[in-house]
């Protein structure tokens, strides 16, 4: 055991190994990128088994995905051995959701609650704004369910919500004063269909252990010592519920990085981090600065652009890595043009450099840039997986199916019901729902009930298609109680006809559609297969499938290259990081430029992209791009000039790429991203003396034209500013064309773009 526990020990520095061994009290380690956090987290844990021969079983690790809970578990086991299996650990998510299904009928839910999905939630807010008479363009779903949301993980009720007098004048003032009445409604309206949405896992969790102190207790008893990776991103909902469970022991690591706090769009609060301090006077604070993951070169730009941001922790992160190469910026005429140049990247890189394709990331700040990456990858034959983004499990055929499953444990699932009630087509005709719906809202009674009582008040024909739809519902029943989740799915698919209707569309889309749902049937096998899965039933798989986070379904080990937004990348790295869609207004989102918060977010979200890169980093921007619908123009993201420019040069290679394409020319501007030129090698000859304008030309104002700009003329096009004179009254400049040499132009008349 000595042996083994001084290996293990070796594997960290000084303060790493102070926090490891640190276990007992509160411990809040800050600590920038890279610098082994979730390494220090691993080992602790590791430790409080091996060395101190604490019960797994007490022990809870909360994590950003399950993933990374996965990943945390397999490398504790690679340091101890199997014992690690018995700790706790998954996302904040997973862990509650487990605790409520235990613990439900406490709160007055049965224990098979349905877990609703975005879409599901955004769904129910559209049919209660409707059925309220409210105009759905005020009363959008994705703004009234993100208020909610914000409410709930600040944990006010809907009651709360209608009594306080300055969320009412902020509503009023929104022109929105009926959302308190919408939460009031959407609560209800989810406990009637015994459902939870993603934060009322969190919401109900809070008041269980308000409400239930002998559960509380149980709990607090259990987790003996508890562990937040990625404290930064947490809410206070998440902070009370870890701060309750520690309340007594007080044996709580928390661990963080306020430069990659990157959720407060979503309720997370740095002030968490503050608070701490404030809530655990006898706090054991470590700080690590060394970072391990990265070249120096790559450490001195992401130091460079979060030292711009003013709200910080004061850290000084340093790494003893090489220097590394510079940080490569390329420039790209246009999107598709982009992914071009990152495949051509890639492919030579992997091909000098002997790596694989899952050295290799692709970061984005929205998902909808993921196309022409994928468009140019497809075509060089790179294989890749895009992790997050429309994800199987949000595909209608997927989601048909999954409603028939939700529906047959939990008979309450009202957006299941509207889901399958006429799918596939049986003669249930929409005024058929509505009047079910009424009638269960009307007289508050369970959906099912009126449906087995469907000929009360139903025609002939439309009462004989529900009961066949509700005799179906119950024969699926009672093949749940009997057979496994894969038996049970697998008759539900065939029985309910969808794998028919799926079978007789052969169209390509067509037979797509039934190979995922296949597909989610062989994901049910390989569930009731996995020996760690002790409960095999159809309830206990769709728990697990709910809380999947998008980055957990990636099940795809091909060796590929990684995909994702930026948001989906804390916490991992890999050797060759490409940064892409670096403009103005996409990154800085223009969503996000309306106060310095908002832009400190947009740039600590760089920070977080620039620090996933070992070896190599790439930003990459492209002079226009389709967005809208339309084709826009581009500038640079202001974030370029922001990073050092000694570890960062312009690349001037010039990748396949059609003719006019634009190249770098090096030296323009203080990063020398600024300048454009067009390379009159990749100009087709015949054009050579005729310059037809851009399509979106439009003179510009030359009062602050200066030495060096690149200008447009209609005629002479594309030409650099050499020369700047003013006569009296009159201004002129001389201009180096591309293609009609040097001309003098006097600015009063000259008509020019500056680019
Ligand atoms: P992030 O802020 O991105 O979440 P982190 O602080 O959690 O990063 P880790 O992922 O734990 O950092 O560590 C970064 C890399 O450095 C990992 O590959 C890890 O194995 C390695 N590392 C950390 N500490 C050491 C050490 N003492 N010796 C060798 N390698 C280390
Ligand atoms: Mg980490």
């Amino acid at each position: 055991m000595d042996r083994l526990r001084m290996d293990y020990l070796k594997g960290l520095n000084p303060p790493q190994k102070e926090a490891v061994e640190h276990t007992d009290g509160p411990v809040m380690i800050i600590a920038g990128a890279g610098s082994g956090k979730t390494r220090v987290l691993t080992y602790r844990i590791a430790h409080l088994i091996h060395a101190k021969g604490i019960d797994p079983f007490n022990i809870l690790s909360l994590t950003f995905t399950n993933k990374a809970a996965a990943e945390m578990k397999h490398r504790i086991e690679q340091l101890i051995g199997l014992e690690a299996r018995n700790t706790w650990m998954g996302t904040f998510h997973s862990t509650f959701a487990k605790i409520l299904r235990v613990e439900a009928e406490k709160l007055g839910y049965p224990s098979n609650f349905t877990i609703y999905d975005t879409d599901d939630s955004k769904s129910l807010i559209r049919s209660i704004v409707k059925e309220m008479k409210l105009d759905d363009k005020v009363y959008k779903p994705n703004t009234v369910l993100s208020r909610i949301s914000g409410a709930k993980n600040r944990l006010i009720s809907w009651e709360a919500y209608l009594n306080d007098p300055y969320i009412k004048a902020d509503d009023e003032s929104a022109m929105k004063p009926r959302m308190g009445e919408i939460y009031k409604t959407y609560q209800k309206r989810l406990f009637k269909s015994s459902a939870m949405d993603f934060d009322d896992l969190l919401f109900n969790t809070n008041v269980l252990f308000r409400d239930h102190l002998d559960v509380l207790n149980k709990y607090q008893q259990r987790f003996k010592y508890v562990m937040v990776d990625e404290f930064q991103d947490t809410n206070l909902s998440q902070y009370l519920i870890t701060k309750k469970l520690a309340a007594v022991h007080q044996n709580i690591c928390v661990v963080g990085d306020d430069a990659q706090s990157i959720y407060a769009f979503r309720g997370a609060d740095i002030q968490n981090i503050l608070n701490f301090e404030k809530d655990y006077p006898d706090l054991f604070v470590v700080k690590l600065e060394q970072n391990y993951r990265s070249t120096k070169n790559i450490v001195q730009a992401a130091n460079s652009i979060i030292a711009k941001n003013k709200a910080q922790l004061q850290k000084n992160v340093w790494t003893q890595n090489a220097d590394g190469d510079m940080i490569e910026l390329i420039k790209a005429s246009s999107d598709n043009e982009e992914g071009r140049v990152v495949a051509t990247t890639i492919f030579e890189e992997k091909n000098n450099k002997k790596l694989n394709n899952s050295d290799f990331a692709i970061l984005y700040r929205t998902n909808s840039q993921s196309r022409s990456m994928e468009e140019a990858l497809r075509k060089m034959n790179i294989t890749y997986k895009i992790v997050g983004g429309l994800s199987f499990y949000q595909r209608k055929e997927i989601k048909d199916l999954m409603a028939y499953l939700r529906f047959v444990v939990n008979k309450d699932d009202e957006e299941a019901f509207k889901r399958i009630i006429n799918y596939p087509k049986r003669g249930i005709g929409d005024t058929t729902v509505e009047k079910m719906l009424v009638a269960a809202y009307e007289h508050d009674i369970p959906l099912w009930e009126v449906m087995t009582n469907a000929n009360s008040f139903l025609s002939g024909r439309a009462s004989n298609a529900v009961e066949d739809f509700t005799t179906m519902i119950k024969s699926f029943g009672i093949e749940m109680e009997r057979k496994d989740a894969f038996e049970t799915a697998s008759s539900i698919a065939k029985q309910s006809g969808l794998l028919r209707d799926l079978y007789e569309d052969k169209t390509i889309e067509g037979l797509n559609r039934y190979e995922n749902v296949q597909e989610l049937l062989n994901a049910i096998k390989e569930y009731v297969d996995n020996p760690e899965n002790e409960d095999k039933s159809l309830g206990a798989f769709l728990q697990e499938i709910a809380l999947l986070t998008d980055n957990d379904r990636d099940k795809d080990t091909t060796d590929s290259v990684t995909l994702m937004t930026i948001h989906s990348s804390k916490g991992l790295e890999f050797k060759q990081v490409f940064v892409v869609g670096m403009e103005e207004d996409l990154f800085p989102s223009q969503m996000m430029m309306q106060s310095r918060e908002d832009l400190e977010e947009e740039r600590r979200l760089f920070y977080v992209a620039t620090t996933r890169a070992m070896d190599k980093l790439y930003l990459t921007y492209a002079l226009s791009r389709y967005r809208y619908g339309r084709l826009l123009n581009c500038e640079p993201s202001r974030f370029l000039e922001e990073i050092d420019p000694s570890c960062i040069k312009v690349n001037k290679r010039m990748t396949a790429s059609p003719a006019g394409a634009l190249r770098n020319e090096g030296s323009e501007g203080r990063n020398g991203f600024i300048g454009i030129k067009k390379n009159p090698a990749m100009r087709p000859q015949s054009t050579a003396k005729v310059h037809t304008p851009s399509p979106d030309f439009k003179p510009s104002n030359t009062n602050n034209l200066a030495v060096d700009m690149l200008v447009e003329h209609p005629k002479f096009g594309f030409g650099k500013v050499s020369k700047i004179e003013v006569e009296g009254i009159n201004k002129k400049a001389t201009i180096q064309f591309e293609n009609f040499g040097e001309k003098t132009l006097l600015l009063s008349f000259a008509k020019l773009r500056i680019i």
